[in-house]
């Protein structure tokens, strides 16, 4: 059985000094009582150096929150994969609704950002999600079969294994309303049909599908032990490493 994965989303927060500090304490608090699951914390970009450096000598992982699809190039203000690999990230989250929402990413982009990724040999976290509206409309399986067969289009057949999927829905996301067992097992059910479609039953039947949306220590336990979790993509609450390490301890249990 594959390891569940956790990851901490800091979003813009935290100066380098700040990072270094939580990281820390997830350290500390990790060793004193291991949640059993894989770390990751996705830290600013600022703080990548840093974080990674502290992390040293530990199996917590490093991701960004964003990339560019090209390696180099005239464009003012980006970060691009190759970039990432050489300060040592792991992983990137791809395709966030902050990302697509705020800066209009749409599933065309997130695809080419995410074929970029995987040539540099960085691991992707790519989020779907739908709307409220959407949800509303009866249209949340076809929002996420979109996304996921866009962005999935040009990935080899064993590109997969270098991908995880969070489900966040966009109306859960920073609002503390999370969505309940039956709605995201429904949604992961459905997003392992299309992953089993695309690369056959054995690769989609390993791959990891994470949820993401206003997961806290009190509403995280029955989330991890709902079909199909396979760990959390987590905002808020990873900012502090107490609730964060409570969240991924719930996998102990299951
Ligand atoms: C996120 O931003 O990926 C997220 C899940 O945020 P929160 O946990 O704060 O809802």
């Amino acid at each position: 059985m594959t390891i569940p994965l956790v990851v901490g989303n800091w979003k813009m927060h935290g100066s380098q000094a700040e990072c270094v500090s939580l990281v820390r304490d997830i350290v500390r608090l990790q060793r004193r009582k291991p949640a059993r699951v894989q770390l990751a914390v996705a830290a600013p970009f600022t703080a990548l150096v840093a974080v990674k450096k502290t992390l040293r000598g530990t199996t917590i992982g490093v991701a960004a929150q964003n990339c560019h699809w090209q390696e180099s190039g005239a464009f003012t203000g980006e970060v691009s994969p190759t970039m990432l690999r050489d300060v040592g990230c792991d992983s990137v989250i791809l395709g966030h609704s902050e990302r697509r929402h705020i800066f209009h990413e749409t599933d065309a982009i997130v695809a080419q950002k995410l074929d970029a990724a995987l040539r540099n040999g960085i691991r992707v976290i790519l989020c779907v999600g739908e709307t409220l509206a959407e949800r509303r409309q009866g249209r949340t399986a076809k929002v996420i079969t979109r996304q996921l067969q866009i962005a999935l289009k040009g990935i080899a057949k064993n590109g997969i294994d270098n991908i995880e999927i969070a489900y966040e829905p966009v109306w859960a996301i920073g609002t503390g309303q999370n969505a309940s067992p039956v709605q995201i097992a429904r949604v992961h059910r459905r997003i392992r049909q299309v992953l089993t479609a695309r690369f056959g039953k054995a690769a989609g039947s390993r791959s990891r599908i994470l949820y993401g949306g206003s997961v806290k220590p009190d509403n995280a336990a029955p989330l991890a032990i709902t079909a199909e979790v396979g760990g959390f993509l987590v905002g808020g609450a990873s900012l502090a490493a107490e609730s964060f390490i409570s969240i991924a301890r719930c996998f102990n249990q299951s």
